[in-house]
């Protein structure tokens, strides 16, 4: 039977409940003595032996005689926990949370660990009972992210505003932009829903998300798509306003809607001059093409290109060229056009790539830009670049 290197990891954990072991021996009347060591003992046989579950019945039976080895029964559950082996976690844990004779900090202790246990092993009711139960105690803090976090999985979004407000009044545990997220996801739902009134929910929403986190872009960008919807460009334009001072690259993620918003209150100039302050400031991709597009459409094809080719010269990039080669592509001759079309097949295969956005915690990469990523489920960690402008 092969050895697994882990156990070696566990020795000082097993030095440490042969010496407790040994002062529960020597305080006890000399009867029990030798049923004591017994069970430690045969608790590490089993563990070498690679029997984790007898080791774990004998080293409960050790426990049982003296309260003293709890605190290595906490590092033997959680070296279960860091192992993946949750199962086995839980049985250590739930020993701990359900014996009357420890003290109630200890069980607390036991009951917190246990809530992580379910959470690792997914059992997601199990975890927020276990969590739940533990408010009014040290461990209350604490178990409130846990539950925010299980509220997030499930998506239940009601429920992580109620715990991110109560969190936010703990000393250093402001959860504003958290909140401002969960008001934008309840903002979504009531878009994605047939009421009559989901306009206005939505936008009810994105006030008090905007109220919870004024300094973040996304109620901006939110209530300005949904201005549209509503038929008042001037709002979103307005809207958008705050984003273009504050946060200026976010503004390629609306490029094309903040024109079109423009031309609609027949500002179509301004908004292009705007944009392109916004892009100097913080060039993208997603910018530089709707400027581009709305250049062609309202001061021709030379000078389009002529832009284009300015700001190449600025901020050389891959996503920009093929943008000038689609500009080019249009007006070109039969025999140009074949030309063109050639460079751009070639420069496509490279651009698909640098195209995607990517998560700076995880790495996942993906064709949309994401709020929360699908990776690793945190938020804020897709900046609003393509991976060609994150590399620069
Ligand atoms: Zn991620």
């Amino acid at each position: 039977m092969e050895f697994e290197s882990w156990w070696l990891a566990a020795i000082p954990l097993f030095f440490g409940l042969g010496w407790a072991a040994a002062r529960v021996d020597l305080r006890h009347e000399p009867r029990k003595r030798g049923a004591l060591p017994d069970a430690y003992f045969r608790g590490l046989n089993f563990l070498l032996n690679e029997q984790p579950d007898k080791a774990i019945d004998a080293f409960i039976d050790v426990v049982k005689l003296d309260p003293e080895t709890v605190e290595l029964h906490f590092a033997l559950g959680n070296l279960f926990r860091r192992r993946g082996e949750s199962d086995r976690a839980i049985r250590v844990h739930l020993n701990l949370a359900e014996r009357v004779d420890l003290d109630r900090s200890q069980r607390e202790h036991a009951l917190f660990e246990l809530g992580q246990d379910y959470l690792k092993a997914g059992l997601l009711d199990r975890a927020e009972d276990a969590f739940n139960r533990l408010d009014a105690t040290e461990y209350a803090g604490a178990a409130l992210r846990h539950r925010m976090d299980i509220a997030q999985m499930v998506r239940d979004w009601p429920l992580a505003i109620d715990l991110a407000e109560r969190l936010s009044r703990e000393p250093g545990q402001a959860r504003s932009h958290e909140l401002a997220h969960f008001r934008c996801e309840m903002a979504v739902r009531a878009l994605q829903s047939g009421s009559d009134d989901r306009l206005e929910q939505a936008s009810r929403e994105l006030d008090l998300a905007a109220r919870a986190a004024p300094d973040h872009p996304r109620p901006f960008l939110m209530a300005g798509e949904l201005a549209i919807e509503q038929g008042d460009p001037a709002r979103a334009i307005r809207l958008w306003e705050a984003v273009a001072a504050n946060h200026p690259a976010y503004l390629g993620l609306i490029a094309s809607a903040w024109l079109a918003a423009h031309a609609a209150v027949d500002q179509s100039d301004a908004g292009i001059d705007a944009l392109v302050q916004a892009h100097r400031r913080s060039p993208s991709i997603d910018t530089l093409a709707a400027i581009a597009d709305a250049m062609e459409r309202l001061r021709g094809e030379a000078a389009a290109m002529t832009w284009v080719r300015q700001e190449l010269a600025r901020h050389p990039s891959l996503l920009g060229l093929e943008k000038l080669f689609a500009l080019q592509v249009r007006g070109a001759s039969d025999e140009d056009r074949m030309q063109i079309e050639t460079s751009q097949k070639v420069l496509q295969q490279h651009t698909q790539r640098l195209a995607r956005y990517v998560c700076d915690r995880c790495g996942f990469k993906a064709r949309s830009h994401y709020w929360q990523c699908p990776g690793c489920s945190r938020w804020d960690t897709y900046a609003p670049r393509r991976i060609e402008e994150m590399q620069r």
